[in-house]
Formats: C-alpha cells, structure tokens, sequence
C-alpha cells in the first residue's frame, strides 16, 4: 500500500441529496455507519443561511421551505463546472436559490447571511457538508478525524474530482483517495459475501439515487475489484418521480377546484413535500394518503394514490433505467446470465416496481438485498480509508481498478477518428499501434489526441496534439508507431515514433481544464448512438477516398516504373493516365460531396487495373 495516514480516517459519500459517513473499527473488525446528532445514519447535503446562523443537513432541510432563497443543495451538479456548462444552465431554472458567474466563470450561489451579501462556489458548499459530516464521525469515535476517502460518480471527470479534494482541503480534511461510488459499493457487498465465492464473481451496481443515476459492471477477483464497464443518466433520480407525483397532482387539484397552483410557489412546495413522502410510502403499502390544509386560497386538498397508479405515471422513467442496464451491459460484453450478482444502491432503488423490472431483465434473478442501499457507497469507502491508514491492521486487502468513460485516439487523414483505446478499457494500460504517412514528402506528420464515440474527429473533444518529423523524402505509406500510455491516475500520454529514424515525440495530456463535464459525456454517447447512420455514411465514403488515393499513389509510381511501363502499350498506357487524372480530379474536388458509388466505381476499375500490372511484374 503506497500511503499510510496517521489516526482516524472515514469514508465520506458526498451526495447529491444525502451524505453519509463510515468508520472501520479494528476493535469490532468491522465498519460501523455512523448516525447523525438526529440519529439518522444519512445527512441531507443541504447548507442553509438564516439571519443569525448557519444550518447544515437535517436542519437545514427542514427550514427549507420558509428560507428558500438561502437554503442550498444540489452542489454536487456545479461542481467542476463553468457557469455557462448547459447542466447549470438547466438546473439553475429550478433552484430557488440564486446563481450567478463568477471570475473565470465558476458558478457562485448568493445568499443572504447575517443581513448581508454572501457568495459561496461549489467547493464551498460541498466543503460545509463534509465538515458537517467530520463532525458527526468526531463526536462518535470521541477523536478528532484528519483524513477521509470521499467517493464521487464513475462519470466525474478530472476537474470535478479535482474540485471535490478541494471540498475536502476547505472542511480540513486530508483526501486520502477519491473512489467511484459503484467501486465502493461493491467492495461493502463483495467483503461481506467474500466467504460465499471463490474464483471470479461478475457484480452489477445499481445505483438510483435522488437526482442521478449509474450503473457499473464490475469484477471481483481475489483482491482485485475491476471496473468492467459504466453508464448513467445525470438527471435521473428520485426527484424526477416526485415531480410526476406532484404534476399528477396539481392537475387533479385543478380539477376538483379549478385553482392553478403552480403560480403559488409554497403552495408547489408544500405537496412536492407531501409528493415525496407518499412515494417512500408506496414503496411498502400498496396505497397512500395525501393530506395538506389550506394547501392554496384557503382550499385543503385530500386525496390518494395507489401503488399502481404511482408506477404507471413514472414507467418511462423506470425503462428508461433498464435501458442504461442493457447499454452498460453491452459495452461490458458480459452475457447478463453472467451476472452473479446485482447489488442494489440508492434510495430510489427501493421502489417495488424498479426491482422487479430489474430482476425480469435479469430473467427473474434474485435481487442482494442484504447490504443497505443508503449507505453501502460509505461502507466501502470506510474500508479503503482503512487500507490507507496507519494504525489499522485487520481491515482485508484490497486492489481497486477503473475503466476509461470515453474512447481515446487520434486523427487521420480524411478527419477519421481511429480509436486506439476503446471506451470502458481498464486502467492502467498501455497500446501501441501502427501508421502509414498520407502523403509523399512529408517533412512532419501531425498527432491530434481525441476523445469520444463519434466517427468524425472533429465531433469528438480534442485533447492534444504535436508533430513528429518524419525521414524527408519518404513516399506515401511510410510507417510510424504509435502508443498510448494510461497511468493509475487516468494520465495519458501519447508518443509516436517514425520508425527508419527513431524520431519520437510525445505529450502528457493531464485534462486540467479540458476534460469533458459528466453531461458532455453521457451527450457524446447518446449523440454517438443518434447519428450512427450519419457517421456509417461517412465512414464509408472516407474508407473509398482512402482507397482511391491509395491505388492512385500505387499506379503512379508503376508507370515510373520504365521497365514495368516498357511491357504496356501506349494505349494501357494512355488509359492508366486517364484513370489516374480521374482519380485526381475526384479526390481533389471537395470529394466527400461526391457519390459514394462514383468513388467505390472508379476504386473497383483503379483496383482491376492495378491487379493487372501485378501480373505483368511476376
Ligand atoms: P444521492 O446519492 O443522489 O444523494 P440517495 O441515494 O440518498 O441520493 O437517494 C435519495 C433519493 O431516494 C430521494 O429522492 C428519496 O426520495 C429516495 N428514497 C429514499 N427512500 C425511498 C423509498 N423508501 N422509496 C422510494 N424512494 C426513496
Ligand atoms: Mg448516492
């Protein structure tokens, strides 16, 4: 183990709407979820400023609907982003709190505090949070806490992870690692069935929480946990089914009383509350109760609602989780009668109906349902903070592994994205992988880095890029090599050498400010599956052009050939000529407008052509 710290150290799962913090304990040998001053084992990431104090969590939750303005939550969605990242944009319209841009365009949430103006960014407010949590731990294990593993989703970028260990440098605490939510389940899952199995055990995360959803696909080997393959929707949780319930809602109220309550924001307030109550609810009864007075102009509103009802106003929400589960499964190539098992995380993973699509999908599989879904991300966290400590000694090894989230490579000629780590490979790794030159006499050729699943370089996020000198005077097809290197940390560094030479060059690409956001990423993979047909069109006419301009260098260089062009007459001769400045005109033009079938012709009778003089050279 590389680092030991010294005294207590926690996992922290820091989440969108609720955080929760775990302690490994030698003495009992086990990690113990720790209970808030309320005593409940999960804390509302919530941060609230009245006109004399600061709340944090349960407090702050419940004064939220009298102090909205200054009640803040949801950080985790502005974290690592910029002010104008589409994501803020969207959600800014539905917090009640105000957002404004700050110097280099960071999100800054204003509040009043104390009379007075105050501005907050991300790191701020997910740092009150963590103290909030540090504190609970401190008051259980009677010591103070000076480190914490603190988990974040599969999909946070570089920047987002970055700005979560600047959280945790602001609330004091020391960042021993920042883990993968799904990774960390798993390990509270796979430590507490380790007895059960030997050999190789496939293991599915399904995390639904409040606002996001992920999925990950994970091996677990001995030791070593390997992420095999993730996917997630970033606005897909128990909020969007509280707003179901509460449009359901507001239309019934509209039509028992003909009041639109949604100009009334406390009234909109009041049953979202109500909304969210009947829906934990419903996850144990088969009907609930709604009961608000005088919910607006004086009118009360009583009414029910039944499990059934519940599940048909939120089944597209439902499929469309199933739907994630079948493209995470895909991308593991993993049959689904492979799964051993399927651990369920996430408050929202307790609805009846989510669990029994999940289990028919996985052909009536039996669900684990014996670690807490609330508090499983902390448990596994709490046994790496573990591993990492100094005084502990009786927590079991342990060897984490992560996957890629995009696909990386580089650009060819024809703007051709040609991959060379595929998306969901594991870290770290090392490919190398062979090049021609396009053209005759290149001097230099130019490596572009890309990421992402679009056919089109351009469509994808460029990360880097630098020339490497070539031999001068070699023809066209002249070949390069070149590797792509991951470390542990998700580096990567690209080197490409030109063979004859030796010539190399490389860059270290870190991803400080260009790494994509979470959204971009889950937007290029669902763009990538959109425009499939667009991007097959196009590979196909970039694949012909390629082709002809091979056969074109290949014909040339025949006919220079004076002992092979002695062997044809002059009128083969005059037609490979003709064939050649075809050829030219068809590739000079701006020839992806041209037809497809023109181009894959013109190859067909370049290719016959070339075929011949091959004989003629035996
Ligand atoms: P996050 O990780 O995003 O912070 P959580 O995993 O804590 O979120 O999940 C919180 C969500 O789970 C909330 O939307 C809450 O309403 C929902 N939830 C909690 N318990 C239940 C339940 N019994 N049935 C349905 N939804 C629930
Ligand atoms: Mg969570």
């Amino acid at each position: 183990m590389a680092r030991k710290y010294e005294g207590h150290a926690v996992g922290i799962d820091l989440g969108t709407t609720y955080s929760c913090v775990a302690v490994w304990l030698d003495q009992k040998n086990r990690v113990d979820i720790i209970h808030n001053d309320e005593g409940n084992k999960i804390t509302p990431s919530f941060v609230a400023f009245t006109d004399d104090q600061r709340l944090v969590g349960d407090a702050a939750k419940d004064q939220a609907a009298i102090n909205p303005e200054n009640t803040v939550f949801d950080a985790k969605r502005l974290i690592g982003r910029k002010f104008n990242d589409p994501v803020v944009q969207k959600d800014m319209m539905l917090w009640p709190f105000k957002v404004i841009s700050g110097v280099n365009e960071k999100p800054m949430v204003t509040v009043k505090y104390k009379g007075q103006e105050k501005l907050l960014c991300a790191e701020e407010i997910s740092s009150i949070v963590l103290t909030k949590m540090k504190e609970i731990a401190e008051a259980y294990l009677k010591s103070p806490v000076k480190s914490a593993v603190v988990t974040v989703p599969a999909y946070f970028n570089d920047a987002q992870r970055k700005a979560t260990m600047d959280a945790g440098a602001i609330a004091g605490l020391n960042v021993m690692r920042i883990i993968n939510e799904p990774t960390a389940a798993a390990i509270a899952y796979g430590l507490d069935n380790k007895d059960n199995y030997d050999g190789e055990r496939n293991i599915f995360v399904f995390d639904l929480g409040g606002g996001t959803f992920d999925v990950s696909l994970l091996t677990i080997k001995g030791d070593v946990f390997e992420v095999k393959a993730t996917a997630g929707n970033t606005h897909l949780g128990g909020a969007d089914i509280d707003n179901r319930l509460l449009n359901y809602f507001v239309e019934e109220f509209k039509r028992k009383n003909k009041v639109d309550i949604t100009r009334n924001p406390r009234a909109l307030r009041r049953l979202r509350t109500a909304c969210e109550k009947a829906k934990r609810t419903l996850s144990f009864q088969l009907v609930t109760a709604i009961e608000i007075d005088y919910l607006c102009d004086g009118i009360d509103f009583s009414s029910s609602i039944t499990r059934g009802k519940f599940e048909e106003i939120n089944m597209d929400l439902f499929n469309e989780c199933i739907e994630t589960v079948k493209s995470c499964l895909n991308d593991s190539k993993i049959e689904k009668s492979s799964v051993d098992d399927i651990v369920l995380v996430g408050g929202s993973s307790r609805i009846p109906k989510v669990q029994e699509l999940l289990s028919d999908f996985f052909n009536g599989k039996d669900l684990c349902k014996n670690i807490n879904p609330d508090e499983a991300v902390a448990h596994g966290a709490a046994v790496q903070a573990a591993l990492l400590s100094e005084c502990i000694k009786n927590v079991p090894n342990l060897v984490l592994r992560d996957v890629i989230p995009l696909s990386l490579g580089i650009n060819l000629n024809g703007g051709i994205m040609s991959v060379v780590i595929s998306r969901n490979t594991s870290i770290p790794v090392k490919k190398r992988q062979g090049y021609v030159t396009a053209f005759d006499n290149q001097y230099s050729v130019p490596i572009k880095v890309y990421e992402g699943e679009r056919a089109r370089s351009s469509d994808n996020n460029l990360l880097g890029f630098f020339n490497l000198s070539c031999l001068p005077g070699a023809p066209h097809g002249h070949p390069l090599d070149v590797c792509f290197t991951i470390d542990d940390n998700g580096v990567l560094n690209v080197s490409a050498m030109e063979k004859s030479t030796g010539n190399t060059n490389e860059i270290t690409i870190t991803n400080e400010k260009e790494r994509l956001s979470r959204e971009e990423i889950k937007k290029l993979i669902q763009e990538a599956e959109e425009y499939r047909a667009e991007d097959e069109e196009f590979l196909r006419k970039a694949k012909v052009r390629n082709a002809l301009d091979d056969c074109f260098y290949k014909l040339r260089k025949a006919l220079k050939n004076t002992d092979l062009k002695s062997k044809l007459s002059s009128q083969k001769v005059r037609k490979i000529n003709r064939a050649i400045t075809v050829a030219s005109n068809l590739l000079h033009k701006n020839n992806l407008q041209n037809e497809v079938d023109v181009l894959e012709d013109h190859v067909q009778e370049l290719e016959s052509m070339l075929a011949d003089l091959e004989v003629k050279t035996l």
